[in-house]
């Protein structure tokens, strides 16, 4: 660093040597502090220390650089002149703070020192000026506990034994004082008991640590702001920035300033406010305060505070004084203040002030933290007041927040005491709780007998789909993001944990031990689930309900879709998600998956039938079986197209390999044996001969219609009758029929020809000359996106299958993921799952070479992606950049994907204005109409 470089940047009223952009080198505070400062708002005056002396500082052992001294020294003589009071001035001294300030805020992972400059001679000074000696011993004393803890022991390195900390030995020794003077608060020691005690203090210190307590200055202020620069690399603040993945190189900032003192009498306080209400969103001023005190006793909860003002009095609180009531005076120049920082600021801030004799002073302003209702309300109030623009609205509110309000919740005051018992994936978002089962029938029975459960199992399968549906909440030992079981839950916005592999289940003894910590669950035992951070707790916590009307909600998503240029649809099989998917803004089904109508509900006749096909040997005895599954396929698919009145539903042919559907049971199997007219040896041949060794790579997708023709002729005949028959009943359809696991463009020529010959028989037989439809396929296995170019040339849309992508792309099987991918995450080889998030750099050029040669043959090709990624964030981001048209997501999935669809364009919009995240003007009348145009060609 040169000497001539700038170290310590000045602010005092009315001008400041920084502003609010220099985050980085002046950390948040000393940024936002040099912001007011320059912004007439009174702020005590003091000097900011560089983040770059900080990195200085740890480079080079704990040296500072050349020239910091005589820095320091002039910028504290400019603080001196304003505060007209000296540092060290036994007649007229100043006192000052020493704080930390990172560039992302780190509550409490710092260090600070307050009443710096506090010596045996100025104290005699300060008496003089104030005539209050008990303030100012006990200002002595809370020196000596803080800066003897903060600089002579923590950062000296020092690890006492547990309460012989030097502050707590000192703690003891107040607490004696009060007992000999049979006193029970501080507030009632006198001046002389104080004065007696900072030199009990003085002597324990000597004691303990074997040093003086530094009687000087300036030799406290060089402690004070070395102890800061060393709290970085503190035990907590480490492990902070390990946990928000705050880069470890950034180091702090100090910030010197002036103090001003809450406790100086009745015409004193200090306090804490939100410029709108963080809980809610609600635009009143928000906050709290108490008379005669330090801004410690607020936060740290020792004292219960007022309310600000009257309309922020609840039943609890309706007694207490308010500010706005106590010092009017005050108050109205507190609410000016705030009033124009959130204006100046363009968000809710959350603020710190000190009131010290009748004099207002601001200690601190930075963005506030809410919650995702909040977040949400006040992006849609301030785009309605024109203080933000859109763009700025809608990034805004982080993906996370959207959920909050799409989910109920456990409650999170609850969760903070909570026993967690184990963790595991967050694979559906929200919170329930219930009783254990270890059965889907169990779940079903109880549920009927009017019981929350959470169905527990070592992981699901499509047998368990009942059990599933009446459960609150599934969790599952084994099992990754897209595991069966998180597919459905989500697909269902239900609560569910998957791989949480420390839980050992018995199911035989129906209960599950969690390894390493003991605890034991028994079936009936209460068990609390956050599925959205994928923890568990024991006991029935409370839940919050977050899904309720909310006309912030609406109006926020109409920014967004005003915004977006992405398509939204969803991944649904049944009337009724279609129906939940379409309150929530869905504008198509993207994946229709023909097997679903075998799980759940209503599937007892379907799934016998499609078992009789199955097992069935020779063309014959399979048309036979297909006739009867005819109707049920075809009513199935009516019902969706009808519930999606003309909006286009994308009908997957079937898929899965056949062995899933096979029955375990031995009655199911007698009875189809039965049906076939086969014995129990005949069936268990063939259900033998239908085993594979890799069913994932084996007989599925369009390999099922290839090797048995009479399977997609089945389904082309279903889509087509209901489709006709719709449409003479005078209702729009768009079926869009995707032909799945492909990897050659014969395959499709091959299932094309088939589907086109059903096309012509069924127009002749229903008499119409044509039915709407789209003929397409699935991009899922990496070869098909290599030979994308030849593919396009047979289909009109393409659709990305990113689970069986990524799935074939890494060779990582997507349902054993959970035995080796927590250690891949943990030790940073990869940096995400893959299943959960789009792996940019190795699948997401898969997608791209797919689309760049699909286009290139057909230029018009509608692509679109319907893997479980469809739903994510970050995902959907990336769909937007290579151009996709639309995203597909499960049913409560969609509104995030139209938040995220809307983020996607509000970063390119503010990036090509110029700025990152900002307020006013609106968007310009031309780059709306290019939005509005780009969006009609691209769905
Ligand atoms: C996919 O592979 O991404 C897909 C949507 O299909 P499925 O999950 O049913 O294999
Ligand atoms: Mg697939």
């Amino acid at each position: 660093m040169a000497k001539s470089e700038k170290m310590a940047y000045f602010f005092g009223p009315g001008k400041a040597d920084g502003k609010a952009e220099m985050k980085n080198l002046l950390g948040g505070k000393g940024a936002n502090l040099a912001e007011m400062a320059n912004l007439g708002v009174p702020v005590p005056p003091g000097f900011t220390i560089t983040t770059d002396v900080c990195t200085y500082f740890m480079n080079y052992k704990n040296k500072y650089p050349q020239g910091l001294d005589k820095q320091v020294a002039a910028a504290l003589q400019k603080v001196e002149k304003v505060m007209k009071a000296k540092f060290g001035d036994p007649n007229n001294p100043l006192l000052v703070s020493v704080r930390s300030g990172s560039r992302s805020s780190m509550p409490g992972m710092m260090e600070t020192v307050l009443n710096v400059g506090l010596t045996t001679q100025t104290r005699e000074g300060l008496i003089k000026l104030t005539g209050n000696p008990r303030f100012v011993y006990d200002a002595h004393r809370r020196l000596i506990q803080m800066y003897s803890d903060v600089v002579m022991e923590k950062s000296e390195g020092i690890e006492p034994k547990e309460g012989q900390g030097v502050r707590q030995q000192l703690e003891r020794e107040l607490h004696k004082m009060k007992t000999a003077r049979g006193v029970k608060n501080d507030v009632q020691l006198s001046a002389e008991d104080l004065r007696e005690l900072v030199e009990i203090y003085k002597a324990k210190i000597k004691e303990v640590l074997g040093k003086d307590f530094p009687d000087n200055a300036q030799e406290q202020l060089w402690g004070a702001i070395r102890a800061v620069f060393l709290s970085w690399n503190g035990k907590r603040a480490v492990a902070y920035r390990n946990i928000e993945g705050i880069p470890h190189e950034w180091g702090t900032a100090v910030n010197v300033q002036s103090m001003v003192f809450g406790n100086m009498g009745d015409d004193s306080g200090t306090g804490v406010a939100f410029t709108r209400n963080p809980a809610t969103g609600e635009n009143v001023f928000y906050g709290e305060w108490l008379p005669n005190a330090q801004g410690e006793d607020v936060v740290a909860g020792i004292r219960t505070p007022y309310p600000i003002n009257e309309a922020g009095k609840g039943t609890e609180s309706s007694h207490l004084p308010s500010l706005e009531k106590t010092m009017p005076k005050i108050y109205k120049e507190l609410d000016g203040i705030q009033k124009r920082l959130e204006k100046h600021y363009y968000d809710m801030l959350d603020i710190e002030f000190t009131i010290q004799q009748d004099r207002l002073w601001m200690l601190q302003c930075r963005v506030g933290k809410r919650n995702g209702p909040a977040a949400v309300r006040m992006a849609v109030d301030m785009v309605k007041t024109k203080l933000i623009d859109k763009e700025t609205a809608i990034l805004r509110v982080s993906p996370s927040q959207l959920d909050e309000l799409l989910h109920p919740i456990l409650d999170p005051a609850a969760e903070k005491t909570a026993k967690v018992v184990a963790s595991g994936l967050p694979a559906g978002p929200g919170g329930a709780t219930g009783q254990v089962v270890f059965s889907a029938n169990d779940a079903v029975a109880w549920a009927k007998a009017g019981k929350s459960v959470i169905l527990v199992r070592e992981e699901t399968n499509p047998e368990d789909v009942e059990g599933m549906r009446a459960a609150k909440g599934i969790l599952t030992a084994r099992g990754g993001m897209t595991s069966h079981a998180a597919l459905v839950a989500r697909g269902w916005g239900k609560c569910c944990i998957v791989g949480a592999g420390k839980l050992a289940i018995e199911n035989g003894n129906r209960l599950f031990r969690v390894e390493g910590n003991g605890v034991l669950v028994r079936e009936g035992d209460w068990i609390s689930l956050n599925g959205s951070k994928g923890i568990i707790y024991l006991d029935k916590l409370p839940t919050v309900d977050a899904t309720e009307e909310n006309l912030a909600f609406t109006a926020f998503m109409k920014i967004c879709d005003s915004v977006r240029t992405l398509g939204v649809r969803t991944n649904a099989d049944t009337p009724e998600d279609a129906a939940k998917a379409r309150k929530f803004g869905a504008e198509g089904i993207g994946l229709f998956r023909t097997e679903h109508m075998f799980y759940g509900v209503g599937s007892e006749e379907p799934l016998f039938r499609l078992r009789k096909m199955i097992l069935s040997t020779g063309e014959q005895e399979r048309r036979v079986a297909l006739d009867e599954l005819f109707p049920y396929v075809k009513a199935d698919i009516k019902a969706t197209l009808e519930a999606m009145e003309g909006l286009p539903v994308t009908i997957r042919l079937l898929d899965p390999p056949l062995h899933e559907f096979v029955p375990h049971s031995k009655d199911r199997q007698m009875e189809l044996a039965q049906t076939l007219g086969i014995d129990m040896d005949q069936l268990k041949s063939r259900i033998d001969a239908l085993h594979e060794s890799h069913p994932m790579m084996g007989l599925r997708g369009c390999r099922l219609g290839i090797t048995y023709p009479e399977i997609t002729e089945m389904q082309a005949r279903a889509i087509y009758e209901a489709s006709a028959e719709l449409k003479k009943a005078g209702k729009k359809v768009l079926p869009e029929i995707m032909i799945p696991v492909v990897v050659a463009a014969s395959e499709l020529t091959n299932q094309i020809a088939i589907i086109k010959r059903v096309y012509s028989e069924v127009c002749r037989k229903m008499n119409v000359k044509q039915i709407p439809h789209l003929l397409g396929t699935m991009i899922e296995i990496p070869r098909a996106a290599l030979t994308a170019g030849r593919i396009a040339e047979t289909v009109e849309f393409f659709s990305f299958g990113t689970n069986d992508l990524t799935q074939m792309g890494f060779g990582f099987s997507r349902d054993d993921i959970g035995g080796f991918l927590p250690q891949y995450l943990e030790k940073h080889i990869l940096p995400a799952d893959p299943f959960q998030t789009i792996d940019q750099e190795g699948i997401g050029e898969l997608i791209k070479i797919g689309i760049e040669r699909g286009r290139s043959t057909k230029p018009k090709l509608k692509v679109g992606i319907c893997g479980e990624h469809g739903g994510d964030p970050a995902s959907i981001e990336f769909c937007h950049r290579v151009g996709m048209n639309y995203v597909s997501c499960s049913p409560f999935r969609v509104p995030i994907a139209r938040h995220a669809a809307a983020q996607a364009v509000a970063k390119e919009t503010l990036a090509a204005k110029g700025k990152t995240s900002k307020a006013k003007p609106k968007p310009t009348a031309k780059v709306k109409a290019k939005g509005k145009a780009k969006k009609k060609a691209k769905r």
